[in-house]
């Protein structure tokens, strides 16, 4: 019998947990009783570190596809506004109200992530923050100096812009990565179409095959998330779960949030379809997407539960959905806002207004460049934590939950999508 990932990741989860549980516990018996250099205590660490080197082999493989899959990705998004100019006005409404319920949803994952600060003190005691502190020091000591520099909000607009592109890929500075696939997707969609068709190919290519690496890590993260999560319970204890469980909660209240308030909202203002008719509408693809976590591979249904169930005209279906597939996904966006300001409350790192409003940025541009894959997020959250300087350590804990929340957002990803391809033909009067 074939057990699907999602299930192994979660085995993963709980063995993780079980086993940094029970080190953790072991760990405290043996130092109450005979010290700390007893071979018991050194059986321990040994085993914390190798699961340490483990994870952390796991989380580089993350990172390692971080930079060329955000700039391929991009270029094919802008690539596919292409039809933009064919399209003309319906494409103008569909970018339109994609960014406003980017930005908005983005907006509610941070009041609700500042306003119950599941990193914070009510769920995360001084001890183990101290200890948390003392062992992420060194490397968040670097990581305050290297963002001290840009924490004025004039040098965070003027370093939007690259001097050399080059040089922002090698130091995988996100978000003028991000501005450097923009120019160039734009620049290659308004060449001629038999100059750019050829670059377009080449990057189609890339971005397939970055995206197999995404499905191949994915394979093995049942491992990875074990590795990671011992050597965080192993030494925090059972507080961190407290924190982990608010941050999920967190999340959960803000995709809810989108999906009942931001979504009935846009379909009601421009289009004359009722909130229950459109859920009824849509409930296949949601349940695709809740089960398979890809809005890539829901797009079909999705296609097929707008055209038909929602009575949207075929061209307008087609083209909103398939790329609202590929660059609108507002509970990706969401979670990634969270997640890090969750994880600079974790390790205790201010965080400037500036930095909050930067944050909203590269949430939005990142679940753009985020492929519509099982975790696609996930690879391109390691950006948002990047550009303020938030230790990519923390993906291990964000990681072992993931997976349900995944699902969640996917189901959110794939409404966005239909909601948009509504409020479109409603405002064409046409349905
Ligand atoms: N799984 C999501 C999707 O396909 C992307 C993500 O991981 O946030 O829409």
């Amino acid at each position: 019998m074939k057990i699907p990932l999602h299930i192994k990741i979660l085995l993963g989860l709980a063995l993780g947990i079980a086993a940094g549980l029970a080190l953790n516990a072991w760990g405290g018996s043996i130092r109450s009783a005979a010290g700390d250099g007893t071979f018991a205590a050194g059986a321990i660490t040994f085993v914390v570190n190798l699961n340490q080197v483990l994870g952390d082999l796991f989380k580089r493989s993350l990172q390692f596809i971080a930079v060329p899959i955000i700039l391929f990705a991009m270029i094919l998004a802008i690539g596919s506004l292409g039809d933009l100019r064919k399209l003309g006005r319906i494409g103008g409404k569909t970018v339109g109200i994609f960014a406003c319920t980017a930005f908005l949803s983005v907006g509610v994952g941070l009041a609700l992530v500042n306003l119950i600060q599941p990193g914070g003190p009510r769920f995360i005691g001084p001890e183990v923050r101290e200890q948390l502190l003392a062992s992420t020091q060194s490397e968040s000591a670097g990581r305050v100096v290297t963002t001290s520099k840009s924490v004025n909000s004039w040098d965070l607009v003027r370093e939007i812009v690259p001097t050399n592109p080059f040089d922002a890929l090698a130091r995988g500075d996100m978000l003028q990565v991000v501005v450097f696939a923009l120019l160039l997707g734009i620049a290659l969609s308004l060449l001629p179409r038999e100059r750019s068709a050829p670059v377009f190919a080449v990057v189609e290519g890339l971005n397939d095959a970055f995206i197999l690496i995404v499905r191949g890590i994915m394979h093995v993260a049942p491992f990875g998330v074990f590795c990671l999560i011992i050597p965080i319970v192993a030494t925090l204890g059972f507080s961190v779960l407290a924190s982990l469980g608010a941050y999920c909660v967190t999340v959960l209240i803000g995709l809810a949030i989108i999906q009942l308030v931001i979504y009935p909202t846009v379909v009601r203002i421009f289009s004359r379809v009722t909130v229950p008719e459109f859920f009824r509408g849509i409930s296949q693809a949601q349940m695709v997407a809740f089960s398979s976590s890809s809005s890539a591979a829901t797009l079909p249904v999705t296609i097929a539960n707008v055209r038909d169930r929602l009575n949207v005209p075929p061209d307008i279906t087609s083209f909103v959905c398939a790329m609202g597939a590929k660059i609108n996904m507002d509970g990706t966006a969401l979670m990634q806002a969270v997640a890090t300001v969750f994880l600079a409350q974790f390790y205790a790192i201010e965080l400037s207004g500036a930095q909050q409003a930067s944050i909203v940025f590269t949430a939005v541009f990142s679940a753009i460049g985020s492929p519509g894959i099982p975790s696609g997020g996930m690879v391109m959250l390691v950006i948002v934590l990047r550009s303020v300087g938030v230790p990519a350590e923390g993906i291990a804990m964000i990681l072992a939950v993931d997976r349900i929340l995944d699902m969640c957002r996917t189901v959110v990803n794939v409404t966005g999508d239909a909601a948009v391809a509504v409020a479109v033909a409603g405002t064409e009067g046409r349905r």
